[in-house]
């Protein structure tokens, strides 16, 4: 590990001074859900596109109490056939067009009806009618390149009569996960070997990051495999994320297959708690994170390095999960480290508050477990006493506007 580790944010910076958005693609309205909008939408006509009754009645010229003559009907997606005239009323139904001649509807329940005629109260003009253009008018920008899609989004993108839109598209990921003790679940354990837990994760946090997980391989620790394996991983993928290994140990190969395959090395050590041995660069095309092996590093690092560079390459914001909390208990700072703490998010009357789930090792993947974000404690001495405002990193995007 070299001495000088660089600051979190710095190493962000780095990571997306490296991180261009990929190029876009269209796609199906039905398919968007979750990708990022590539283009300004805006509508192509007025929304509604005429004037609608809101209410199943009669459409009426406002005015006073009259009889009027019922001369027609217009039913939703059938427009009466002829105008209306002064002392007509033509029947109408919820979201049917309101017919010409027409400025207003009288719900059904405030008349009185029979034999061809109806009795109507006193109306004023626009009485329940929706105008057209009253949600969006034609020309109007609906939806700007950036935007992710959820389902109010598609909601709309059809309300607009779109088929299709261009998206940024989805980044390849590619997932080395390294160690010899390492065996995936199904199998059982021999002396010394745990699970691999971040195989599993780092594929979960590439797919909520909206990206394309395009392979995960298991490597052994030898230098050799370890080449090869990124070689393939390289070949594949947009962004390719090797788990452990990276430190300084005999047994760990990645720094050495990195440069044996030509990677440029734009940091390795961060001053951040956990993931100090965090190596990123780019090689043959690709971003590569070097993660730490500790399961909360390698998630805590994914989440404030990796996520914001798939984020960018989909074209989308890469700082949407910033916000401030105010921290509920004490936490010792690190002296050469910021921290990041796996903390309970809660609403509060003064906005959100955060407590650290449990204990804090880097080893301890159950502290990920109901953390809603990471609290960004800056290194120093002594304390943090609760009531402080902290930086933090929401781990579930879009909390905040829920
Ligand atoms: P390393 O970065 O390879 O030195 O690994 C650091 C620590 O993380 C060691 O205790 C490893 O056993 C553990 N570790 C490495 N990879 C994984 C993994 N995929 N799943 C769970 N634990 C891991
Ligand atoms: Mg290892």
């Amino acid at each position: 590990m070299p001495g000088d580790l660089i600051p979190l944010a710095d190493a962000r910076s780095r990571v997306l001074a490296e991180t261009a958005p990929l190029p876009s693609e269209r796609v199906p309205v039905d398919a968007a859900l979750g990708r990022v909008l590539a283009e300004d939408v805006s509508s192509p006509h007025d929304l509604p596109p005429f004037d609608a009754s809101a209410m199943d009645g009669y459409a009426v010229v406002a005015g006073p109490a009259a009889e009027l003559a019922i001369v027609g009907e217009s039913r939703a997606g059938r427009p009466a056939e002829r105008r209306l005239a002064p002392g007509e009323a033509i029947r109408i139904s919820t979201g049917a067009q309101v017919p010409a001649g027409a400025d207003a509807v009288v719900p059904v329940e405030r008349v009185a009806a029979g034999d061809g005629r109806v009795e109507v109260p006193d109306t004023e003009p626009g009485a329940n009618v929706r105008r057209a253009g009253e949600d969006v008018r034609g020309g109007e920008p609906v939806l700007g390149a950036g935007s992710d899609l959820g389902p109010a989004e598609v909601a709309v993108l059809a309300s607009l009569g779109r088929e299709q839109v261009a998206c940024g598209a989805r980044p390849r990921v590619a997932v080395l996960v390294t160690g010899d003790e390492l065996v995936p679940p199904g199998r059982p354990l021999g002396p010394g070997q745990i699970r691999d837990s971040n195989a599993t994760a780092l594929a979960a946090q590439a797919t909520r990051a909206g990206a394309h997980v395009e392979s995960i391989e298991h490597v052994p620790d030898e230098r050799e495999p370890t080449v090869t394996a990124l070689e393939r991983a390289l070949a594949a993928a947009d962004v390719v994320c090797v788990s452990g290994g990276v430190s300084v140990g005999e047994h760990d190969h990645v720094k050495a297959a990195l440069a044996a395959v030509g990677a440029e090395e734009a940091f390795w050590g961060i001053a951040l708690k956990p993931g100090k041995p965090t190596w990123f660069g780019r090689a043959a095309g690709a971003l590569v994170f070097g993660l730490p092996g500790n399961p909360v590093s390698a998630m805590v690092t994914f989440h404030l390095l990796a996520r914001p560079a798939l984020r960018a390459l989909a074209g989308a914001d890469p700082a949407d999960t910033r916000a401030r909390a105010v921290l509920d208990a004490p936490v010792h700072l690190s002296p050469a480290r910021e921290q990041a703490i796996r903390c309970r998010l809660e609403a509060a009357d003064d906005g959100w508050h955060v407590r650290p789930t449990k204990a804090q090792g880097s080893h301890v993947l159950t502290s990920m477990l109901g953390a809603g974000a990471l609290a960004l404690v800056p290194a120093g001495e002594g304390t943090v006493p609760p009531g402080e405002r902290v930086d933090v990193e929401l781990l579930s995007p879009g909390t905040l506007s829920a």
